[in-house]
């Protein structure tokens, strides 16, 4: 083995994993697509300050996890750690807020963080995401987690849930934290002391503490769905029905936090029971405030996005379907590799999957490997020139005209 190895936490997608991904995103295409998500595609690399802005200065993401350097010309670069702030700075970038709302957008991407790398959990990963902005109707947040839900179930994620909530506004969430603090500080005695330590920086974490005595101590506390000003009850109330008319089953979860100031309203969260401790599969919410805070004019807007090698694991293994082959050319001893290579390019260009011999190997040799592909014909070109057909499942062989090969073939795939 070579002592060149590719970088910690990335991997290598190799043709037998190919398939499975290019089966996913055919069916993110398919989904997406026909709900009018249009595929975009943004710059691997953006301005720093764009995610400092549009993921927030406060979150790991940008205090911990990003991958910045200088682009020789003094000015600082990220590798992008997710898609929503570069989609909403193309959208303002191309005028997209002059065009008629919503707009919806949908991408698969690769992105990077530096994180410990575990299980379902890499330095260069790739995610699929959606997006629609300029809508604030609650039809838009539930629209897009019956997406997020369909893509799942397509791809054979198991054990999938769905965790809900609304964040309210900034204002709504700055007086709750407030309120929860008191409510903490009130309870000291009945709180780890972990927990007691973090009340002033993020007093949401104690809901999600391990320790038996807090968590019976929190079940007295304030939640944030019960401070909801009416008007946003009122959307969550509606993103409910709407997903309770279309039968998708999901649990509220008031803990679910975005750290953000411009979230707002609905946030969810698919996890899977099949994953391990990175059970996050995808997730998303409403950034009402995102577009303002780059420099845009206010727009609502809502998206999700789901790790590509998360809903894999998830879905556990599954053979892809093995491609099959069409036509082998192979070539008898002294045969012609000009005649073998006209037939393999000509059948192609009909449209056949079609093979030609390209190791030297004999005969015999080749027709194994014609059958370790799945072969269905084999033409032999022998050393007049003449080409034999060998129906790999029948297991009969006949001379066929060099001009008939393909018909025959073609006739033959029409029947199967
Ligand atoms: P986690 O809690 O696992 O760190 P996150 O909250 O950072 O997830 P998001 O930023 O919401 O995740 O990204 C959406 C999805 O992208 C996640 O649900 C997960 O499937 C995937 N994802 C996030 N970080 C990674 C990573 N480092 N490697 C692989 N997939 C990832
Ligand atoms: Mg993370």
């Amino acid at each position: 083995m070579s002592s060149l190895q590719a970088p910690r936490g990335t991997f290598d997608v190799l043709p037998a994993d190919a398939g499975r991904r290019t089966a996913l995103e055919e069916h993110a295409r398919r989904i997406l697509g026909a709900a009018g998500y249009g595929r975009i595609e943004t710059p691997t690399f953006e301005a720093t300050d764009l995610f400092a802005r549009g993921v927030g200065e406060a979150t790991d993401i940008v205090q911990k996890e990003m991958y910045t350097f200088d682009d020789g010309g003094g000015r600082s670069m990220t590798l992008r750690p997710e898609g929503t702030a570069p989609v909403c700075r193309a959208y303002l970038e191309h005028g997209m807020h002059k065009q008629p709302q919503p707009v919806k957008l949908w991408y698969l991407s690769s992105f990077f963080r530096a994180e410990a790398p575990q299980r379902g959990r890499y330095r260069q990963f790739w995610q699929v995401g959606a997006e629609a902005i300029g809508s604030a109707g609650p039809e838009t947040d539930a629209e897009l987690i019956l997406l997020l839900a369909d893509l799942l179930q397509a791809v054979g994620v198991r054990q999938s849930r769905l965790r809900l909530s609304s964040l309210g506004t900034a204002a709504t969430r700055r007086e709750y934290r407030e309120e929860l603090r008191s409510f903490l500080r009130a309870h000291e005695d009945g709180l780890s002391p972990e927990v007691i330590s973090r009340i002033d920086l993020n007093p949401m974490r104690a809901f999600d503490a391990g320790d038996r005595r807090t968590q019976e101590t929190m079940r007295d506390a304030p939640i944030l769905l019960d401070r909801l000003a009416p008007e946003d009850a009122e959307h969550f109330a509606e993103v409910r029905r709407l997903l309770d008319d279309a039968g998708l089953v999901y649990e509220l979860d008031p803990t679910l936090v975005r750290g953000l100031d411009y979230y707002a309203r609905t946030v969810f969260e698919f996890t899977s029971d099949a994953l391990g401790a990175q059970s996050g599969v995808g997730g998303g919410g409403r950034y009402d405030g995102l577009i303002e805070q780059l420099g845009g004019p206010a727009t609502p807007g809502c998206g999700w996005a789901a790790g590509v090698e998360r809903m894999l694991l998830a879905a556990g293994e599954q053979p892809a379907a093995a491609e099959l082959v069409d036509l082998f050319v192979a070539i008898a001893p002294n045969g012609s590799h000009q005649t073998a290579f006209k037939l393999a390019n000509d059948a192609r260009r009909a449209g056949l999957r079609a093979q030609l011999e390209l190791a030297g190997r004999g005969l015999k040799g080749q027709l194994k490997h014609a059958d370790r592909l799945g072969a269905r014909y084999v033409a032999i070109i022998d050393d007049q020139m003449r080409i034999n057909l060998k129906d790999m499942e029948a297991g009969d062989q006949t001379e066929v005209e060099p001009a008939a090969v393909i018909p025959t073939i073609l006739r033959g795939s029409r029947v199967a």
